[in-house]
């Protein structure tokens, strides 16, 4: 060993002694952090569903690659970071001896050459990625984007790091070419050749080389380690357990999409009978109190802005970002942690659980950072502030598009559960609706005996269950399509083409009460269980002695449709739900409905979110449209997956919209510039936000907001009289 390599080989091993020394300390404190979360045994299931969920997720970057050009830079990144890592430990051999390499495959070609294609397609894919991240970056001049509130300089500096550890690696092998100690052929490393060939015959600088690699790797592992908050660093390792540990592996996509959690105290189920707010735990109050499962998604949160670039709040102005949510959520807890690591924190009657003497080295910052309220205003100096806590739709966009599977709406439900359940803080207005949901069973309290008023003037009879037994649909009719105008149209036109179709299907009438969905979204788990409980106990009285597959209901309303088919099996209700969509466009396929007048003008489809993103229904509402419209549907440009939210999701429905430009006048504004003259809908509350954005841009005359079900029936029926256009302003 020369005197070059002794000082390269002292220098490798003390920077790495160092990196690996605070590495180990910064996971530990990591490990400690996440474990403060509440238990969350239901993420131990399914092992191996879970290992393939994640296998699939990270290797065929499901998520990134919908991105286009930036998932594919990103995975050439991603390879090279685990399989270049074995060129890292390479370097300890050659800061030793120049000609020193790995055992045993360090000299195998076909080593030689998978590393060298690597190595070029991901300084490809770094490049790339840099020049994205440089033209979004927010400092430049009208510079929002999906990065705004990232912190740049974490980004920039991983990206140098991979860029420059990238680059001495061909110089390591350049400096072996031209010392000729490499033992690659030309035609498998043909860019380290070519380096070679521009570089001296420098015996040690393979060894200078490989230090300085080691200098830029370790670097990186110090100052990652110096901040366990720098997701866009650590998502490399936390994204693994992050995607492994998610609500529901088996969904195809957006895990926390669909059903929401069940409120849960100590990991269990709350019953309602018996929970006890003093024994406990209603919904979030303090950062500890989410699972470790939502600790750990706010850790692995790498500030990549996707989900705050589809956001219906953000976009519209609002305060909320869930990228920025996610992130002072994580900032709060690590700030908090010396706190309660000594032990600190407030039971659940709000007393200190700490002693004086625990606490009394404590940093002063960790103390202030334990005494911020979790939802407050700037000025309560709170961590989420309450316009961004009831700005959101509840849409799923950020959990849809999130690459590593945050479940932001669980977070933000959890935290209204204890907002509402115990502080009754939420918007003044949404308590009306509260109030006709706990006194008359609907949001808009309308009485109860009015809600078969809609089967009124039809050609022929809509049989009750009880009257009838042979039905093989429940037609859930919901709130929407029992009591506001513009949306009974739409229950009379499915009905009407159910019988057309020869269906036997069978309604509850005055037996139905609300499905839940508007109070479970806007937090009172209470008053969920309560109408959910005696909905379940009514259906299963209605499909007594009928297995699973036989318990069929068809809804027209996406948020019973979701709460009925994803949530009531959680209180002992398992029933096979299917859209109107769904059975329309499967009674059109099978010949039972006959699309006779095209409908023309054009037609362009808004996806309600409840409907498509989180329960995946795409195709079916299209299948309708295309067999009963003149030429093909105008699609707009945020469709399907991306489709933006109408603004009425997550009870938002009932509260006023007081911040920024309106949500429905955005999507409205968009299906509007497609030309087309029908926006069709499959979703009670899309139709009411739409045609109130349409009426508000004084377009009610030309462009008319309808369901699927009405240009069906329209095409079906052209003789029927339609009862024209779904104009109506409604209340709620
Ligand atoms: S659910 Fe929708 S509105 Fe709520 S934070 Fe996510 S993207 Fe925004
Ligand atoms: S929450 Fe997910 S999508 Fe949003 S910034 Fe973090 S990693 Fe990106």
């Amino acid at each position: 060993m020369g005197s070059v390599q002794i000082v390269t080989t002292i220098l490798a091993a003390a920077i790495t002694a160092v990196a690996v020394w605070l590495a180990v300390r910064a996971v530990l404190k990591m490990v400690a952090v996440i474990r403060l979360g509440q238990p969350a045994p239901e993420r131990f299931t399914d092992k191996v569903t879970r290992a393939r969920t994640m296998l699939v997720e990270t290797a065929g970057h499901t998520r990134m690659l919908k991105w286009g050009v930036v998932g594919a830079a990103h995975w050439f990144v991603m390879v090279g970071f685990v399989v270049l890592s074995l060129l890292v430990l390479e370097a300890y051999f050659e800061v030793v001896s120049p000609t020193g390499g790995l055992p045993i495959i360090g000299h195998w070609t076909i080593f030689g050459l998978a590393t060298e294609v690597i190595t070029v397609l991901s300084v490809v894919g770094i490049l790339v990625l840099m020049a994205i991240r440089l033209r979004n970056r927010p400092s430049r001049p009208g510079g929002r984007s999906r990065f705004t509130g990232s912190t740049m300089w974490q980004g920039y500096f991983v990206e140098w790091i991979v860029l420059l550890v990238l680059i001495f690696g061909l110089v390591i092998r350049g400096f072996k070419v031209a010392t000729d100690h490499f033992e690659y052929p030309f035609w498998a490393t043909p860019v380290s050749h070519a380096v070679g060939a521009v570089l001296p015959d420098w015996q040690d600088g393979t060894s200078v080389a490989a230090v300085i690699k080691i200098i830029i790797s370790m670097t990186w592992l110090i100052v990652i380690s110096l901040n366990v908050t720098m997701g866009v660093a650590w998502h490399r390792f936390l994204a693994f357990p992050n995607i492994f540990f998610k609500r529901e592996p088996a969904r195809p996509a957006g895990s926390g999409l669909g059903a929401l959690r069940p409120m849960t105290s100590q990991g269990k189920p709350l019953d309602f009978e018996e929970a006890d707010p003093e024994k406990d735990q209603f919904g979030v109050a303090h950062v500890e109190q989410f699972s470790w499962k939502g600790l750990l998604d706010f850790s692995t949160c790498t500030e990549c802005g996707r989900c705050q670039s589809q956001c219906p709040a953000w976009n519209t102005g609002k305060p909320l970002s869930p990228k920025l949510l996610i992130l002072s959520l994580r900032d709060h807890a690590y700030a908090k942690a010396p706190y309660l690591l000594a032990g600190g924190g407030k039971d659940l009657t709000g007393e200190e659980k700490a002693t004086q003497a625990q606490l009394a080295h404590l940093d002063v910052l960790a103390l202030a950072e334990a005494d911020k309220p979790l939802i407050g205003t700037a000025e309560e100096g709170g961590v989420i502030d309450p316009d961004v806590l009831w700005s959101c739709t509840t849409c799923g966009a950020c959990v849809e598009q999130c690459p590593v599977d945050i479940e932001h709406v669980d977070h933000i439900v959890d935290m209204r559960r204890y907002q509402v359940l115990i502080e009754s803080s939420f918007p003044s207005e949404a308590g009306v609706m509260l109030r006709n949901l706990e006194n008359k069973g609907n949001p808009w309290g309308a009485p109860q005996n009015t809600r078969e008023d809609w089967t009124k003037g039809l050609d022929f009879e809509v049989p009750r269950v009880g009257e009838v037994d042979d039905f093989e649909y429940l037609f859930w009719v919901g709130c929407a399509g029992a009591f506001e105008d513009r949306a009974k149209k739409t229950t009379r036109a499915v009905a009407t083409l159910l019988n057309e179709a020869g269906v036997k299907f069978a309604i509850l009438g005055e037996g139905e009460t609300c499905s839940g969905d508007p109070a479970r979204r806007i937090g009172n788990e209470f008053v969920f269980q309560m109408l959910a409980q005696q909905n379940v106990e009514t259906l299963n009285e209605a499909f007594e002695g009928r297995e699973k597959a036989k318990r069929k209901i068809v809804a027209t309303c996406p948020h019973c449709f979701n709460t009925l088919g994803n949530e009531y099996g959680q209180l002992g209700g398992e029933f096979e739900v299917v859209h109107h969509t769904q059975l329309l466009a499967h009674l059109v396929s099978t010949g039972k409905l006959t699309p006779v007048q095209p409908v023309d003008g054009g037609v362009t489809y808004h996806d309600p979110c409840y409907l498509g993103r989180h329960n995946r229904v795409f195709a079916a509402p299209r299948e309708v449209l295309g067999d009963a419209i003149e030429g093909d549907l105008t699609e707009m440009p945020r469709n399907s997956e991306r489709s933006f939210c109408c603004g009425a999701g997550g009870a938002r429905m009932w509260m006023e919209e007081k911040i920024g430009k309106r949500i429905n006048v955005d999507r409205v504004e968009e299906a509007m510039a497609t030309g087309a003259r029908t926006v069709a809908v499959g979703c009670p509350f899309c139709s009411t936000m739409l045609s109130d954005g349409v009426n508000g841009k004084g377009a009610g005359e030309q462009v008319e907001v309808i369901d699927v079900a009405t240009v069906l029936l329209r095409s079906v029926k052209p003789e029927q009289p339609q009862g024209g256009k779904e104009t109506a302003p409604v209340g709620g």
